[in-house]
């Protein structure tokens, strides 16, 4: 049988390739409407970024997930140029983020739920589209995305954004490829999963972000990772949120609930924490530098952060699910 590979912004590469994978970064956002809601979303110089991402090469690390979305400052040209000066693997995303980052009138609001799912899905098989913070998509490079990203605000499932998702379930069920989900604050990602299942996406596809700030009931945590899915959690290093021993007890915790093989963790930059724009910043490299001995130091084995690190990454973009 043939090994699956996964899609990076330089073309595939093979599970073997990937080593120690972050599953939510930010490494370009241009100046749109992400900027004008938060300044500290704004990360437009490429020599910096790039700066940042030999940082996390030196320290060990081989692979992220970029996980902004197209028509959302996405700058795909940029990620390809940080991959190939520093050779670190970029997954680039296609999708929808929450929609307060979008102008109004964007084409995400009028266009039908089969034109987005055929967006998306010419992202993930034949190349990203360019200039679609505000045009229609049409033109297009030859860089492709390889995972979904999309996001669960507040409101929930009002009907754009079921449009939204049955688009982003479709886009990924036909490239079969794994759906992110970002989480927001006092949203209801249980009714999702359901919504999402219905919609034929496999529990073992569905990665749930930031879990570990937006919902504090870890018994959530459980009920979904016992239907199959991955959560990535990546409040590290966030202390306006709470300690990384807090952060530490929500792994332990899930651990000694038997959940080792589908936790995954990341940092989810913003050009607050990319060191080479704010030299107090954490850094890129922060989990291997920091975090990844400090959960050492608490008793999480090798074994269990090479699951987190690099085999549950793998098993969510590669395992074979009917
Ligand atoms: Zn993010």
């Amino acid at each position: 049988m043939k090994m699956k590979t996964i899609m990076t912004v330089q073309g595939p590469v093979c599970p073997e390739q990937l080593g120690f994978c972050q599953c939510h970064e930010h490494l370009a956002i241009s100046r749109g409407a992400s900027w004008e809601k938060n300044p500290v979303l704004l990360i437009d110089d490429p020599e910096k970024s790039t700066r940042d991402a030999a940082r996390l090469l030196k320290s060990g690390g081989r692979t992220v997930v970029d996980a902004q979305p197209g028509g959302c400052n996405r700058v795909e040209h940029d990620l390809l140029t940080i991959s190939q000066k520093t050779g670190l693997n970029i997954i680039a995303s296609t999708g929808f983020h929450k929609l307060c980052f979008y102008p109004e009138h964007h084409w995400l609001y009028t266009a039908s739920p089969d034109e987005l799912c055929r967006i998306f899905t010419h992202e993930l098989t034949v190349g990203m589209y360019s200039s679609i913070d505000t045009d229609f998509p049409s033109g297009y490079s030859y860089i492709r995305a390889g995972i979904v990203k999309s996001a669960l605000d507040r409101e929930n499932l009002t009907s754009i954004y079921q449009k939204l998702f049955t688009a982003a379930a479709g886009a990924a069920l036909a490239s079969d490829v794994p759906l992110m989900v970002h989480i927001e604050q006092d949203s209801d990602p249980v009714s999702l999963f359901s919504f999402l299942k219905e919609l034929g996406v496999h529990p073992k596809r569905m990665i749930f972000c930031h879990m570990d700030r937006a919902i504090p009931d870890l018994d959530i945590h459980k009920k979904l990772l016992s239907e199959g899915i991955f959560l990535e959690y990546d409040t590290i290093g966030r202390f306006k949120y709470h300690s990384d021993l807090r952060e530490i007890e929500i792994f332990q915790s899930m651990i000694a609930e038997g959940f080792e093989d589908q936790l995954l963790f990341s940092l989810d930059t913003t050009r607050a924490r990319l060191k080479s724009y704010d030299p107090k910043a954490i850094g890129l490299d922060y989990l291997l530098t920091t975090f990844v001995p400090l959960m050492k130091d608490h008793g999480i084995t090798r074994q269990q952060i090479e699951k987190i690190s690099h085999h549950n990454f793998v098993k969510v973009f590669t395992d074979d699910h009917e």
